[in-house]
């Protein structure tokens, strides 16, 4: 079955062969099952690969990842997997352990880090007796318990809907551990509650003038990223709700929110001189590093994310149609113990012959200008990006440098 999956998807759709947006393929990686030449599944990687040199999907979770310790060998229900932008279940701390199937994200609420960073400057002018990292340190926890008061209140509001209003769900258990009689709340309580965040590099720009790329960033990030982690761990024991750190992808709320810093703080270079501010912890798209040294970086901070992240790299054309290469990268974020990993291929296909590539706008056999330029947003793929994406998200891709371009 999973064969005429990924058959399907290298075929394509339709008469013009096009990249299906949905469903978002997902391949769970899993050593002795299909991730060494002699595994059982071998072949089906291999097959995955090739889809997604063609066809961005699937991408790749990590079924071996650390932070899905505790998971049942005998059980796939227990195997690490993402919805398919990025979001995970952790550990339930309501009985259900590792199970993913029944259960998903409830509510999200996400902290825009370098607002935060902005105010604690203009504290420590007051305040000079005080570091400038304790002071925000300071105002970040204060934000991850109103953001957990935003959270719970939520979750008390989504609980005390009717299930009337949701009659097949509940009929027929979309949702696990559902009890009639005790109503929603008896299922919601083994889903995530997720505490998100958006700009972490230009929070750190802000704060120490780098990012986590330098050694110096890297160990800021580290002690913001570990806060995250111990206030949910905490909220999780103390509410016995399942609160996870979320590495958000804020399709709109990257612009969004970097206009209305601009509006406040204005152009600032580095930081606010872009349409968009970084997703979650990513190493900013236009940075020029290799895809190893990308996710070198990245996988330094997915291990305090419970909730969902995505590390991804932009590939050329060419290193795309190259499977051992891909094979290769795949494998070394699986290594690197990166929970869920996608690799960009550009593709762009022409609506009148159906040629695929990269070409942007023009087709280079029939010479259309009816193209459909698809591109990864979060986990998924959007239609056209020029129409489909806010001018926040456009201007990311505009600005997304081919890693290929800096491999040794
Ligand atoms: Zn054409």
């Amino acid at each position: 079955m999973i064969k005429a999956l990924l058959d399907g998807s290298i075929k394509g759709v339709g008469k013009l062969h096009k990249t299906p947006i949905f469903p978002c393929g997902i391949f769970q990686c899993m050593k002795g099952v299909n991730r060494d030449p002699g595994d059982p599944n071998y072949d089906l990687f291999r097959l995955a690969l090739k889809s997604t040199a063609k066809r961005l999907y699937p991408n790749y979770a990590n079924v071996d990842w650390s932070g899905n310790a505790g998971y049942d060998r005998n059980d796939p229900r227990t195997y690490f997997s993402t919805m398919g932008c990025r979001t995970a279940n952790g550990w339930d701390i309501n009985g259900l352990g590792q199970l993913k199937d029944g259960r998903g994200n409830i509510c999200p609420v996400t902290i825009i880090l370098p607002t935060l960073a902005m105010e604690a400057k203009e504290k420590a002018i007051d305040d000079y007796d005080t570091d400038l990292i304790d002071i925000f340190m300071n105002i970040l926890d204060e934000a991850i318990h109103d953001a957990k008061d935003t959270l719970i209140e939520r979750f008390d509001w989504i609980c005390s809907q009717d299930p009337a209003s949701a009659k097949f769900m509940w009929e027929n258990n979309t949702m696990a551990g559902y009890i009639p009689e005790e109503g929603p709340r008896s299922a919601l309580k083994h889903g995530t509650i997720v505490i998100g965040q958006l700009g972490l590099a230009e929070a750190l720009q802000i704060l120490i003038g780098c990012d986590h790329t330098k050694p110096k960033g890297m160990e800021l990030a580290k002690l913001i990223e570990q806060l995250f982690k111990t206030r949910c761990a905490e909220f999780k024991e103390e509410y016995k709700l399942n609160f996870g750190v979320y590495y958000t992808p804020a399709e709109n709320l990257c612009y969004t929110a970097l206009k209305k810093f601009r509006e406040k703080y204005g152009v600032i270079h580095n930081i606010s001189d872009k349409e968009f501010f970084t997703n979650s912890m990513h190493v900013p798209v236009w940075k020029q590093i290799s895809p190893f040294d990308k996710i070198d970086i990245e996988s330094q901070l997915t291990g305090y994310s419970s909730a969902g992240c995505i590390t991804y790299v932009e590939l050329e054309s060419t290193v795309g149609k190259n499977i051992d290469a891909m094979e290769t990268l795949v494998n070394y974020a699986m290594d690197k113990d990166i929970p869920y990993f996608a690799i960009n291929v550009p593709c762009d296909t022409c609506l009148e012959c159906g040629y695929t590539g990269e070409f942007n706008n023009t087709c280079p056999v029939c010479g259309s200008d009816h193209i459909q330029q698809l591109r990864r947003v979060t986990g998924y793929l959007t239609g056209n990006y020029t129409t489909a994406f806010n001018y926040g998200k456009q201007d990311e891709v505009h600005n997304r440098v081919k890693h290929t371009g800096y491999m040794e």
